[in-house]
């Protein structure tokens, strides 16, 4: 079987017909919709000289093994959002599939080639993300709170994975896989519109970015919106309000695709009748480069000082969660890069914005790269997202490039 990738593109309508309903895939992980998704790859992956299985966190691998056991990994995830789209996750297993027939039928390959279908990428049911991939990677480091996740039903994390099988006090088991993973690749989409404005169909992931995420409270006092002067008031809201307007300075004296998010700002006593005495800002912020990340959170703070001096009122910070930026590998990065020109003529390298999978492998060591297709209209998360179709076949023909470079490369003795 050469390479056929119209019929990745056929498989994908045909799991979005299973899977999804008129308000978007739903293939949330450990749901019976999300294991019809996974028996569906299965099925496809019983017609090649694969060996399936699952491991302790629930991550599906298929193993076509090869003259050397080291092993070339492709990965992606089948889960989704609710009503999230049709290629998120998906189109990365599904074109691994492809790649993995073109090189089953070619005999054995120099090395090995393990796909991998990471479970919970999208922590949509409990709030964690990255589930399988973290543990096989040994950074799974929250199994107490994980224990007391429940869902919106009341059902706990431990035993909606019981129900598919997966003991959470055992998940970490998962690290022993990675044991002779040699190069890790994983296509997706953009799911923002960089390539789009470029109009260019691929691009070379740089690596993730890192994030700074603070809960960030201003504190004023609350006070009668009738009977208090303007010139007399502490108004915490102020001081929210001054530093959401600042971080757009910040992120774009930082530049390089500097982002910073301030998602939520809850009020007290939140009513028309008073002064605000406490504002409370969720503040997100993300760069590739872990010194300009840090001066972003640093000239954040420093501006939620003066306002707070200038407004008479007090800030407190509280960091609620952060991941360092994890760049890829430099020889990857180049394959990935020529594997795009080959297949479209022009290539773009550019950050990743949101996290993958790819970043918890790349931090344990396996030399990583991503390969991002266009979205159209940087749209994802919702049944809106969207590729063109001829970017898809693109897509799988610059992943199947890409596997047949990294496979010589490790075969040869490179990579971890
Ligand atoms: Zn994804």
């Amino acid at each position: 079987m050469p390479l056929d990738p119209r019929r990745t593109v056929a498989e994908l309508r045909a799991l979005r017909e299973l899977t999804g309903d008129e308000h978007g895939a739903q293939r949330v992980c450990w749901t019976d919709t999300w294991a019809r998704a996974r028996a569906f790859v299965r099925e496809r992956l019983a017609a090649l000289p694969v060996e399936i299985e699952v491991d302790e966190a629930g991550n599906q691998w298929a193993t076509l093994a090869g003259a050397s056991e080291r092993a070339v990994l492709i990965g992606g995830h089948i889960d989704s959002v609710p009503d999230g789209g049709w290629l998120d996750g998906c189109l990365n297993v599904l074109a691994g599939l492809e790649v993995l027939r073109r090189i089953a039928e070619e005999g054995t390959p120099p090395a090995t080639v393990r796909l991998v279908d990471w479970a919970d990428e999208e922590g949509a049911r409990f709030g964690r993300s990255l589930f399988g991939s973290s543990a096989c990677a040994g950074s799974m480091r929250d199994q107490e709170q994980l224990r007391a996740l429940r869902d919106r039903d009341g059902v706990a994390l431990p035993d909606a994975l019981a129900a598919h099988g997966v003991d959470l006090e055992r998940a970490l088991e998962a690290r022993s896989r990675l044991a002779g993973a040699a190069a890790y690749l994983e296509l997706h989409i953009e799911q923002g519109p960089v390539l789009e404005s470029l109009d260019l169909p691929l691009g070379a992931v740089l690596g993730t970015f890192g994030v700074e995420r603070h809960r960030v409270t201003f504190r004023g006092q609350a006070a009668h919106a009738g009977s208090t002067p303007m010139a007399e008031r502490r108004d915490a809201l102020a001081g929210a309000a001054r530093l959401e307007l600042e971080i757009r300075a910040i992120a774009k004296r930082a530049g390089d695709g500097a982002v910073c998010t301030m998602g939520s700002v809850t009020t007290r006593p939140g009513i028309v009748t008073s002064v605000v005495e406490e504002a409370t800002c969720l503040l997100d912020q993300r760069h590739l480069d872990a010194s300009t990340l840090a001066a972003m959170l640093a000239d954040a703070k420093a501006a939620s000082a003066r306002f707070a001096v200038e407004e008479r009122i007090d800030v407190g910070w509280e960091r609620i969660w952060g991941i360092e930026p994890i760049p890829f590998d430099e020889t990857l990065i180049g394959f990935c890069d020529e594997a795009i020109r080959e297949v479209a003529g022009a290539s773009h390298r550019l950050p990743s914005g949101p996290l993958h999978d790819a970043a918890e492998v790349a931090r344990a060591g396996v030399p990583t790269v991503m390969l991002f297709v266009q979205s159209l209209r940087g749209l994802s998360h919702t049944k809106l997202e969207d590729t063109a179709e001829e970017h898809l076949e693109l897509s799988v023909a610059a992943l199947d490039r890409l596997a047949s470079k990294t496979i010589a490369w490790v075969a040869g003795g490179a990579g971890r």
